[in-house]
């Protein structure tokens, strides 16, 4: 599937390929089974790991984009595991949203052990209000994102600050297909522990399921308060 930067209406920002679909894999296949605009920007090429070579790692995240139906997904080739909230790198992602004009952009959460993961949160925050800036010689007209959600990619086991959960239920196996497209980064040479992760992410996804009375569930954390239109849409 040719892979395009059109507009969208939600942006997941991801410092690694895989980051997307472990923390909101299920949201982003709902979306765009519901027909919205929906793309995804991986910061840098998460190579090199143990198992994985940069080619690979392509392979595996085209192959994972057609599972979920992702016709929006591009990489910045930001330096893996030396990510880092620069001023050159906020103007890219800024550059980004000023072409895609997402209406909600999804941002890993907070709190994390991985470096790229905190520097990530810090620049696609950063990258909200420099896209807004006029009198730039930037790509795109000013936009800055009414909404930023934060999903869970975290190496932490942690979930706390949970804002509400997306139901997930119908789209858990589309999900679990798309992360199980990175063999390099969770069965090859991994002896016993092989698929260990997407048994977590499903546990994960099964307990935050439990907590809306649904079989799976997709927590997500805002800093802003959040709107609905009417109480119908709270269950
Ligand atoms: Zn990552």
């Amino acid at each position: 599937m040719a892979r395009k930067a059109a507009p969208v209406e939600y942006l997941i920002v991801a410092p690694h390929p895989d980051d997307a679909e472990l923390g909101m894999g299920g949201t982003v296949a709902r979306l765009l089974g519901a027909g919205r605009r929906v793309g995804v920007v991986d910061l840098t090429s998460g190579e090199p790991t143990p198992f994985g070579t940069p080619a690979r790692r392509k392979r595996e995240t085209a192959a994972a984009a057609d599972v979920l139906g992702l016709t929006v997904r591009l990489n910045l080739g930001m330096k893996n595991r030396e990510l880092q909230a620069t001023l050159a790198n906020r103007r890219r992602l800024a550059e980004t949203y000023r072409t895609l004009r997402p209406r909600v952009v999804f941002v890993p959460y907070w709190n994390d052990a991985h470096p790229d993961h905190l520097a990530a949160t810090e620049l696609a925050v950063q990258a909200r209000f420099h896209a807004k800036l006029t009198r730039t010689d930037m790509k795109g007209e000013p936009h800055y994102p009414p909404r930023i959600v934060y999903y869970y990619c975290t190496h932490l086991r942690m979930h706390a600050d949970v804002a509400f959960v997306i139901d997930v239920s119908d789209a858990m196996e589309t999900k679990v297909r798309a992360i199980d497209c990175y063999r390099s980064q969770f069965y090859d040479g991994r002896g016993d522990q092989a698929g260990a992760v997407v048994e977590y992410v499903r546990d994960v996804n099964r307990y935050w399921g439990r907590q809306i009375n649904r079989a799976y569930g997709e927590p997500f954390a805002v800093r802003e308060t959040l709107g609905v239109d009417s109480p119908e849409h709270i269950f």
